[in-house]
């Protein structure tokens, strides 16, 4: 599982600072979140191929989430592409997104496909056969969700030396992966246990920007592998987080230990700022596992 942070910033984008946009690649799938303004010209930047992204989760309607959008579904057309683009997101995009296509009689010759999101509880949105994405509501001045990614169980693993050595017919290793007994060749039933052992552990990465501290959330990010969750403020700030709808990163950590996650990253700094170590710092007073976005950042989760 590999995060590429694109933009991690909140409000205007400035030289140094992009808006929010992400590139998950989890099981073969590259997922698009989030495509702020600018989101073309980092994808670029970071070598991402465009034709590779299939699937865009869009979290909520305020422009430093999807202004990039309509760029790049353009841009996909001039490329002459051909295959599928799946957009889950608020019910409304649907609207702004046909708007300007018909305004500047621009139509994709590809299948261009909404998933308008409207439901107040979480929902599967996305599955195939090894990865399923969730939503997480939120709670923000307007709809808004997280996107929690999650792995499928992986296979089990086969030793092949007491596999050979219990005499299996090969036509069973499917089985025995996917975690069934068998009859061995002189038709004795072998234990999966026995022959087998445990699968990689699966991953799974929590996407929650924007929101105020809703504990309303940990039950479906509990135990999750990474979590990002905003943290437009410092503690200096906290009375900002109620009107604006934001957190602190100290509230992050919060959540991130409540939940029992094994990585935090934060992000969606508010500009006012100047340097992003007093972030962690905070952060770290609550919850020890904290790492700082950092737009053109990845993170290996291997
Ligand atoms: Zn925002
Ligand atoms: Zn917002």
């Amino acid at each position: 599982m590999k995060l590429t942070i694109l933009g991690c910033h909140s409000a205007t984008p400035s030289i140094n600072s992009n808006p929010t946009a992400q590139i998950l690649e989890i099981k073969n799938n590259m997922f698009l979140i989030d495509c702020g303004e600018g989101t073309q010209v980092e994808l670029r930047r970071n070598k991402v191929k465009f034709s590779r992204i299939k699937h865009v989760f869009i979290s909520h309607l305020h422009g430093d989430h999807y202004f990039g959008l309509i760029g790049l579904v353009n841009t996909f057309s001039l490329l002459t592409r051909e295959t599928e683009l799946h957009i889950y997101a608020p019910k409304g995009l649907k609207e702004v997104i046909l708007l300007q296509m018909k305004l500047s009689a621009s139509w994709t010759k590809y299948p261009l496909i909404f998933h308008e999101l409207n439901s107040k509880e979480s929902e599967l949105i996305y599955e195939d056969d090894k990865v399923e994405v969730f939503t997480i509501p939120l709670k923000h001045r307007i709809y808004t969700n997280g996107f929690l990614f999650k792995e499928k169980e992986n296979e089990r693993k086969l030793d092949i030396n007491l596999v050979t050595e219990a005499n299996i017919d090969k036509a069973y290793f499917r089985k025995l992966k996917q975690g069934f007994d068998v009859e061995n060749e002189d038709g004795v039933l072998i234990s999966n246990k026995k022959v087998t052992k445990d699968p990689i552990p699966s991953k799974s990465y929590a996407f929650c920007s924007d929101t105020v501290y809703n504990e309303d959330i940990i039950p479906i990010i509990k135990d999750c592998t990474v979590l990002y969750h905003e943290s437009t403020f410092l503690d200096k700030n906290e009375a900002l987080c109620i009107p604006t709808k934001h957190s602190t990163a100290k509230q992050a950590a919060t959540i991130a230990k409540k939940a029992n996650v094994e990585t935090l990253i934060l992000g969606h700094y508010s500009t006012r700022y100047n340097g992003y170590e007093e972030f962690k710092s905070e952060a770290k007073t609550v919850f020890d596992n904290v790492l700082l976005s950092k737009d053109g950042k990845t993170f290996n989760f291997d």
